[in-house]
């Protein structure tokens, strides 16, 4: 294949640029906001199921609580009626006094182990809203804190895109002026070649593999045309002959 010097010459510009856009696909892929926000968001979903199981359990032990007091209501009702009954002087059997008298009695022990029952209940609830809100204080910590790593990175994403973004026009102005067929083999040995297509030759060295050329091989590139395109013998790329490269 043959090219201009000078269009061998603006692929090294290419490169240099297509370098420079692979370094901000780099940045932007290397962000260390990622793993901030894995970490956030793990800790958001771990804490976002420890507040709905400790609501749930509220709400049990609130359910539960009506119940005791309904339980207690019940009794407190139950021993008013029998009271009265004893203070109307309706009752006249003995026997039926004494009963009375002994339901009386085990009604307000039932309902003393009841409020005991009521009672315990509502530490558990003050114990599981105390939960509740502290869980919700974490969760609300949690969500700022993904908020701001997301918008830390949705910043330097933006900065890195407009970077690019200009380099890319860059690019362009380069590209349009280099020989199709010359951008083809640089763009296929780059892909080969780990993002670099074109190297310079520099003091008897490849600058794409750091090989360095025997006497015979540089006697060999200084025998080809300057409008040939070379190949490095060791790593394939492009070897682009430059002022600098003595030869
Ligand atoms: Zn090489």
């Amino acid at each position: 294949m043959n090219a201009a010097p000078a269009d061998q010459i603006r692929l090294l510009d290419l490169q240099a640029i297509d370098s420079r856009l692979d370094q901000l696909a780099h940045r932007r892929r290397s962000l260390p906001e990622h793993a901030e926000i894995d970490k956030a968001a793990a800790d958001h979903g771990a804490l976002k199921s420890l507040v709905v199981a400790a609501e749930a359990q509220l709400g049990d032990t609130t359910r539960e609580l009506t119940k005791a007091e309904q339980d207690v209501e019940q009794v407190v009702s139950r021993s008013a009626r029998n009271q009265q009954r004893l203070d109307s002087g309706a009752i006249t059997s003995p026997k039926d006094l004494e009963n009375l008298q002994h339901e009386v009695g085990s009604l307000a022990k039932r309902q003393s182990d009841l409020e005991d029952v009521v009672l315990e209940i509502m530490e558990r609830m003050e114990s599981s809203q105390t939960r509740v809100t502290e869980l919700g204080a974490r969760l609300e910590h949690s969500t700022v804190t993904l908020s701001e790593a997301e918008a830390r990175r949705d910043a330097a994403f933006a900065e890195i895109d407009a970077d690019a973004e200009k380099v890319r026009r860059d690019r362009e102005a380069v590209a349009v002026v280099i020989p199709a067929d010359l951008l083809k083999l640089y763009t296929r040995l780059r892909e080969q070649q780990g993002g670099v297509g074109a190297a310079r030759l520099y003091q008897r060295r490849c600058e794409g593999c750091r090989v360095e050329f025997a006497v015979s091989d540089l006697n060999a590139i200084k025998a080809e045309p300057k409008d040939a395109v070379v190949r490095c013998d060791n790593c394939g790329r492009i070897l682009v002959r430059t002022a600098e490269s003595g030869v």
